[in-house]
């Protein structure tokens, strides 16, 4: 395969070199490709190559599935106590390692440094909280109506898991399912994303580091195309992995869900977003502002929760335009790893075709650039879109149907509440809405009528630990984080006990 001309050396940015690794991680085992194929992994701010990673054929995954298969027992049969002992450890060397663990991301997502170190504390906090979420899972006993009979449920492991992830929190998105699987007593086989393989990786160091036994905590690692495919379709066909959670598109969600039904996998799926953020007349301009800048931009506009379609007030549109583009206009746009700029590139030049496609769709439809607009081409492979806002942008246009995925922020105008609310959901996919107003019945009112999982009211930024995050509608179900996450991974036993 070929790779790019200029490269990085990553280990030389990192006070513990230790932790940038370029080999999977099976059964204890730092292991390369069987067939020692690669591919090249690039920078996105820059096109130098990073490395050459393994491209995993598909009996590598059945190897890593065996080996969390074997580890399975001994990992179920600790207890809770010990589990969390663990997943205290990882949180603290997340910690510790913070500043590496941020630049490994910076250099293969793009996100700025800061934004990345962010991503690593958040990431923790699921350590942190499935350590002691893990503590608490307690059964239930069910008075019966047979005489001198007693009901128990208890809680078990499911088993070996599956988790698939995007490359977009290429930290966090690992932890978010690998912390509540491991507390429940789960083994579990990480099928990395090609494009941020590294964070994986390197939280497999660390695993190793505090003395996880082999085959619980396993990582593969292949470029896309067939050997991805492969990959999903070995999770999802061996009958020794019981349940696969997945972070990705609906697309691929649809796909895995009918490869899963010949096993009868338990799934749960976080797929895509197109989430609406409406600000209504009466709310405070400055804090909206602020919230549509956390929850559009972060991530150069590249998570699911991003505010995709921006509906404003009619009578205060104008203002809230100016305002948002004297925020965005500021924007320093480059390397995450230079000190002050707040947007990194996209992730590869297919993302940047899609932002560009939404801008040239909508303007030829009407709508006008008020800043950015453009693609940036640096002539060297990186992937740059400038910070993008349209104003007059018209009811029927692909930003509206689309999830864009980029730093694209379209406004659209509204007069009418229940109006707002039947375009909010209108879209086939629900994972999160926003709403800014000082009302507080209308607050409780629209939340309660969008059709999402998740509702931000006066804010942005609605990710934590400790929520039930998750969609309806085709972005999938299932959740993750909060009481409810660690259930995805267990099962309910019930002992019934008679003759007493
Ligand atoms: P994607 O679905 O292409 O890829 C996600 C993961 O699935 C990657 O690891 C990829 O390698 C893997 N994959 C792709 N095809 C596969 C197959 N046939 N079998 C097995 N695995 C396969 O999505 P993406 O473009 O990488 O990520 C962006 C999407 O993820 C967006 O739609 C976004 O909304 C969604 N997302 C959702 C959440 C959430 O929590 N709901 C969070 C982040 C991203």
């Amino acid at each position: 395969m070929s790779s790019s001309s200029k490269s990085q050396d990553l280990g030389s940015l990192l006070s513990d070199s230790a932790l940038f690794r370029t080999q999977g991680y099976i059964n204890g085992q730092w292991v390369s490709a069987s067939d020692g194929v690669t591919f090249p992994l690039t920078n996105p701010a820059t096109g130098a190559l990073i490395a050459d990673m393994p491209h995993m054929p598909r009996s590598q995954v059945a190897e890593a599935i065996d080996a969390a298969k074997t580890a399975l027992p001994a990992w179920a049969a600790l207890t809770a106590y010990q589990r969390s002992a663990y997943l205290l450890k990882l949180h603290s060397l997340m910690e510790q390692h913070a500043q590496d663990l941020g630049t490994i991301l910076c250099v293969e997502n793009g996100k700025p440094l800061a934004e990345a170190k962010g991503e690593i504390a958040y990431g923790a906090s699921f350590m942190q909280w499935n350590a002691a979420e893990g503590l608490r899972t307690y059964g239930q006993t069910i008075p019966s109506p047979f005489p001198g009979t007693r009901n128990m449920v208890i809680k078990q492991p499911i088993g070996v898991c599956g988790l698939i992830t995007p490359w977009n929190f290429p930290n966090a998105m690992i932890t978010r399912k690998m912390a509540p699987a491991l507390a429940a007593g789960c083994t579990v086989v990480i099928k990395a994303p090609a494009e941020t393989p590294l964070s994986a990786l390197a939280m497999a160091v660390l695993c190793e580091r505090i003395g996880v036994p082999a085959g619980v905590v396993n990582v593969v690692v292949m470029d896309k195309g067939d050997r991805e495919a492969a990959a999903g379709l070995e999770l999802c066909e061996n009958i020794k992995v019981s349940k696969i959670s997945f972070t990705g598109s609906t697309p691929v969600g649809r796909l895995l869900m009918k490869q899963g039904s010949s096993t009868l996998k338990k799934l749960s799926f976080e797929l895509g977003g197109n989430a609406a953020f409406i600000i209504f007349d009466d709310a405070d301009l400055e804090l909206a502002v602020t919230g549509v800048i956390a929850s559009k931009f972060r991530a150069a506009g590249q998570t699911c929760v991003c505010a995709n379609r921006i509906f404003v007030h009619s009578k205060i549109y104008d203002q809230f335009a100016k305002l948002l583009a004297e925020k965005v206009g500021a924007f320093k746009v480059g390397d995450g790893m230079t000190e002050g700029v707040t947007i990194g590139p996209l992730v590869n030049s297919r993302g940047v075709e899609k932002v560009e496609r939404h801008v040239k769709d909508a303007v030829s439809k009407g709508a006008k650039v008020l800043v950015g607009g453009e693609k940036i081409d640096n002539g060297d492979g990186s992937c740059f879109f400038q910070p993008t806002v349209l104003v007059d942008v018209p009811r029927e246009c692909a930003v509206a149907e689309e999830e864009t995925f980029g730093p694209l922020a379209p406004l659209f105008k509204f007069d009418d509440e229940e109006d707002v609310i039947t375009r909010a959901n209108s879209s086939e996919v629900g994972l999160a809405g926003y709403l800014f107003t000082r009302d507080l019945a209308r607050s409780n009112r629209v939340a309660e009528k969008l059709e999402v999982g998740m509702v931000g009211v006066n804010t942005g930024v609605i990710a934590q630990a400790c929520i039930p995050f998750g969609g309806v509608k085709q972005s999938g179900f299932g959740r993750e984080g909060g009481p409810s996450g660690i259930n995805e991974f267990q099962v309910d036993k019930l002992i019934t006990i008679g003759g007493m």
